[in-house]
């Protein structure tokens, strides 16, 4: 106990997969204390479905830096202290052995998410873990004190890591900027009714240099393809006009209206895209889905093509029910990249999804979360030797 009380004492709000991570590298060297109104780790359990896709084979940091559409040069330096490998060894250290799946993904050879909240949890045991909310941060002279629902405490340091729908208005009131957080790796919601098409899936299709899966939704589209896209527009202010080349491969329509000049125009589509996006596309440009192919005139012929490599829709909204992860949240000019300390707050720092750092699907957000929490933990170490 005298032992504990010498050792530099260390707050936590926020016990999500990067604040329970900070703690553990913090426990054996600092007294930690985590504050959360929920159950620690609750967060971990639906990522990846339920699988917990907990980082990205890709180990090279210079190269992991390009998927996060938000703080590619601030994780320069985070990554160049912990990246991929480090990730695997960690959670080996965890005793969660992991494998890397055909598309890069890592996840935990049980392919379960408890087991990884119990790994954690496991360390954790002997880390007082407060069940309250954090209402506001006052720095003082030597310390850091966090008023709760329920109590106040004083810290030598404190790590906000309350990820990235709740915590803004306690820092903003520190004076510390936040950019406004919009959801990212969402479905689009489009003007166009595409209910018609709802469930319809489309494999490779093209848009703004990427490549990728879509699926039809009631509100709009969707799929892997999707998500990235509004990644990358996730500041673009409604609407937008989103183009996507349905079948990206050349074919020489003409001659094919030529080779099956008897053939109906929507059955000699549908061998390339399905037939109910064969339909729309001809309903939406007038043309008789049975009508003959060499019927088609040049014009036609154009349209048709057009509509294929260049399927245009108005982009309105986001599907709000199934948001991943937001783009926006502590502006990084505000925080150190090689400690993760606010530059105004001494001893105060941020970590994981609070941070106005985003990557797209393949556990760029949960690498995120270890890889901030350790630099963070480790600053807080080296400073307290
Ligand atoms: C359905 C879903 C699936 C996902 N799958 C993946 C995946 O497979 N791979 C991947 O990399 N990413 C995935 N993500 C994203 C990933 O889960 C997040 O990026 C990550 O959880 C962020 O961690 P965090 O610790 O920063 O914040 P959070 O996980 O949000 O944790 C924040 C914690 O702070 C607590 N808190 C907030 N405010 C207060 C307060 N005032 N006082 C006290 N406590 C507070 C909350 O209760 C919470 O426990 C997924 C997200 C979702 C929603």
């Amino acid at each position: 106990m005298v032992q504990e009380l010498n050792k530099p004492s260390v707050g936590i709000i926020g016990a999500g997969p990067a604040g329970c991570c900070a703690a553990y590298f913090l426990k054996d060297d600092c007294a930690v204390t985590l504050i959360d109104y929920s159950h620690p780790l609750r967060t971990i359990l639906p990522t990846g479905g339920g699988r917990c896709n907990l980082a990205y084979a890709e180990y090279d940091f210079k190269e992991l830096v390009k998927y996060y559409p938000r703080g590619e040069k601030f994780l320069y330096s985070v990554f160049s202290k912990f990246s991929t490998v480090d990730t695997v060894w960690l959670f080996e250290r965890l005793g969660i052995t992991t494998y890397v799946q055909q598309d890069l993904r890592i996840f935990p050879d049980s392919n379960s998410s408890k087991d990884v909240q119990d790994a954690f949890l496991r360390q954790l045991k002997n880390v007082p873990v407060k069940k309250e909310r954090a209402l506001r941060i006052e720095p003082l002279k030597d310390k850091i004190k966090v008023v709760t629902d329920m109590d106040s405490y004083y810290f030598d340091s404190l790590i906000v890591a309350t990820g990235g729908h709740a915590g803004y208005e306690m820092i903003e009131r520190l004076g510390v900027k936040i950019i406004p957080p919009r959801p990212s790796l969402v479905g689009l919601v489009t003007k166009e009714n595409l209910k018609p098409l709802a469930g319809v899936s489309l494999t490779n299709v093209e848009s703004n240099g990427m490549s990728g899966d879509i699926l039809f939704t009631h509100k709009g589209i969707s799929g892997p393809l999707i998500y990235k896209i509004s990644s990358i527009k996730a500041r673009d202010k409604f609407p937008y006009l989103l183009s996507l080349d349905l079948y990206p491969e050349n074919f020489d329509l003409q001659q094919l209206f030529n080779d099956n000049p008897h053939k109906q125009i929507n059955n000699l589509l549908s061998g390339f895209i399905p037939k109910k996006v064969v339909n729309y596309i001809l309903k939406s440009l007038d043309i008789a889905d049975d009508l003959k192919c060499h019927k088609i005139n040049g014009e036609m012929r154009d349209l048709i093509l057009d509509s294929i490599h260049n399927f245009t829709v108005n982009i309105i909204d986001v599907n709000k029910d199934v948001e991943v992860v937001t783009a926006g949240g502590i502006d990084l000019n505000e925080v150190n990249p090689k400690s993760l300390e606010s530059k105004k707050i001494k001893g105060l720092y941020f970590i994981g999804e609070i941070l106005d750092i985003d990557g797209f699907c393949g556990g760029f957000n949960l690498q995120n979360c270890w890889s901030t929490a350790y630099v963070a933990a480790n600053f807080i170490l080296d400073s307290n030797i």
